[in-house]
């Protein structure tokens, strides 16, 4: 590949991106963008690639979401990357995980790659000059520039940045009081004294309630229906023993990683085969924490069998404690309107807030929402079909980063770090600049399906949106697993000369 480019070195390049054609451009800078330029730098030297970011920073969703309490749910020894040991605490907040990937960013020289308030608004690719031209425009000088490479990587996430997901209810204009969606969380704003409703109860609700316990008048998670939610120690036992065993960070990082995936396994294999017991178990710890405080048969006892959707995590039980000491309470109910001094309920109670709060959820964003186009033709994807979920047929050079809905996001981060740079160095082994996914002839008729089967897993923003994704195949290279149990040998295995993808 490098030897049709412009042969002057990657810092050269990386100065200058304007004018030369690059190996590779990553979209974004969060969490997977800077994975993926750890790995180009790491495994594929002499690759000359930039990282194109439309913030002024990087982070990705820990700089969009600024809501009070702002953590992950996963723990940091997996949502961490592979090749950077997690010393903190398993749940993390934002400003820890931005840390962390600063030190990433600053320890493998990557800030000279990235190129912040550069937003991608077209993707053409031309199979005569065999690269992708991207139309950038620079937010800080309002600048519009071309930028030519031939592989892209989509670490653009899955979610509209922008702004998150609000249903339209009858008279919010007439509420007196604020709206606001955490994403769109304003600084400063305070909620002293404030009678705050928070509408929702995934992970979002989870951290903002107790965040907001205690500081505001009340607050009440008001919930169409309910979650499922597994508590403990904001502390990894295994992690603290290593430690105290004086091991190098690797090894306790590598060590914990192991545990924690082998335990997530467990608890996954018994979803399937034990819904029930899980679910009792699950509901008996949430009793033992929030005592007579509320009817957990009511208003913690969801319609699903857990792991339909994500099971939230809540570190040292805070949200339940909130609820025991009630500074919190939970209503479960339907929103008939709002009014002017709150919320009227379906049930025909009525509930009265300076504040809503509408942590309802994201809009799911396909590769960016940039338009696409291959030799001049709009790109859909939802008319292709996923290369193990990471390419698409008909569409050259391209890899998606779609992190695990169960497992951390990250760990498919450093899977595809891997397999692209396997896949750059296979091309140049065989001459080759252009690899595309095709389905073979006797895959021709093959059913297909949808992205993430909704019996599987079902969250709103892929129930409004999911029609958007790419299609997924019943056999081979064209399933797309979301199990990295399985992904962890099968990518890593994949043969990339099976016919399934093309090379010119
Ligand atoms: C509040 C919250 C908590 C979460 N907690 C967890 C968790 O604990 N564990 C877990 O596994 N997952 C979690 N997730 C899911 C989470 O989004 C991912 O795990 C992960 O952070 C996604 O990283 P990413 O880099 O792929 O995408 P993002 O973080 O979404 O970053 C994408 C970047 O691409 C940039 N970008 C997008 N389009 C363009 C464009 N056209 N041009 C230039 N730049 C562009 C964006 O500005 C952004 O910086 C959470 C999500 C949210 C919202």
């Amino acid at each position: 590949m490098n030897a049709r480019l412009d042969p002057r070195s990657a810092a050269d390049a990386a100065r200058s991106p304007a004018t030369d054609l690059l190996d590779v451009v990553v979209v974004g800078a969060g969490i997977s963008g800077i994975g993926a330029a750890w790995h180009l730098a790491t495994q594929s030297p002499g690759t000359r690639f930039l990282v194109l970011e439309s913030k002024d920073t990087f982070g990705g969703t820990w700089v969009t979401h600024r809501y009070p309490g702002i953590r992950s749910d996963s723990d940091l020894y997996t949502f961490g990357y592979r090749f950077k040991p997690w010393m903190g605490t398993p749940i993390a907040t934002a400003a820890e995980i931005l840390k962390y990937m600063g030190e990433v960013i600053e320890d493998a020289g990557l800030g000279e790659r990235i190129r912040y308030r550069h937003a991608i608004e077209r993707a053409s690719w031309s199979s005569a000059d065999r690269c992708w031209t991207l139309d950038v425009h620079r937010l800080d000088t309002g600048e519009r520039l071309q930028i030519a490479t031939r592989f892209l990587w989509m670490c653009q996430g899955y979610y509209r940045h922008q702004g998150g997901y609000t249903p339209q209810w009858p008279g919010m204009d007439t509420f007196g009081g604020r709206i606001v969606h955490p994403q769109d969380w304003p600084e400063d704003f305070d909620t002293t004294g404030q009678r705050v409703v928070v509408i929702g109860s995934g992970a979002t609700a989870a951290t903002l309630v107790p965040a907001l316990a205690g500081r505001c008048a009340h607050v009440t998670m008001l919930q169409r229906s309910p979650t499922w939610f597994v508590t403990g120690r904001n502390a990894n036992v295994l992690a603290d023993t290593l430690r105290e065993l004086d091991l190098p960070p690797e090894w306790i990082h590598e060590i914990v990683r192991r545990k924690i995936l082998f335990d997530q396994k467990t608890l996954h294999a018994r979803a399937f085969s034990d819904p029930d017991g899980l679910g009792a178990d699950l509901l008996a710890n949430v009793r033992a924490h929030v005592g007579d405080a509320v009817d957990v048969d009511r208003h913690f006892t969801p319609r699903y069998k857990p792991w339909r959707q994500r099971i939230a995590f809540i570190p040292d039980a805070d949200l339940f404690k909130a609820i025991r000491d009630r500074q919190a309470s939970v209503i479960t109910d339907e929103i008939e309107r709002f009014t002017e001094t709150g919320l009227l309920l379906k049930s025909g109670e009525t509930l009265e807030a300076d504040v809503i709060v509408t942590a309802t959820g994201f809009e799911l964003s396909v590769l960016g929402d940039i338009p696409f186009e291959v030799d001049g033709r709009p790109l859909e994807f939802s008319a292709t079909v996923g290369w193990r979920g990471a390419m698409f047929t008909g569409v050259p050079n391209l890899v998606w980063v779609f992190g695990y809905f169960r497992a951390s996001w990250t760990l498919r981060v450093d899977l595809l770090g891997d397999f692209v740079c396997r896949l750059l160095a296979h091309m140049r082994e065989r001459g080759a600049e252009v690899v595309t996914p095709a389905l073979r002839p006797e895959e021709a008729d093959m059913p297909l399906r949808p992205w993430v089967d909704p019996e599987n897993f079902s969250p709103g923003y892929l129930a409004r949106g999911g029609d958007r994704l790419p299609r997924t195949g019943d056999r081979g290279p064209w399933r797309h697993s979301q199990d990295y149990a399985f992904d962890k040998d099968d990518l890593p295995a994949a043969d990339l000369d099976d016919g399934s993808l093309k090379y010119t």
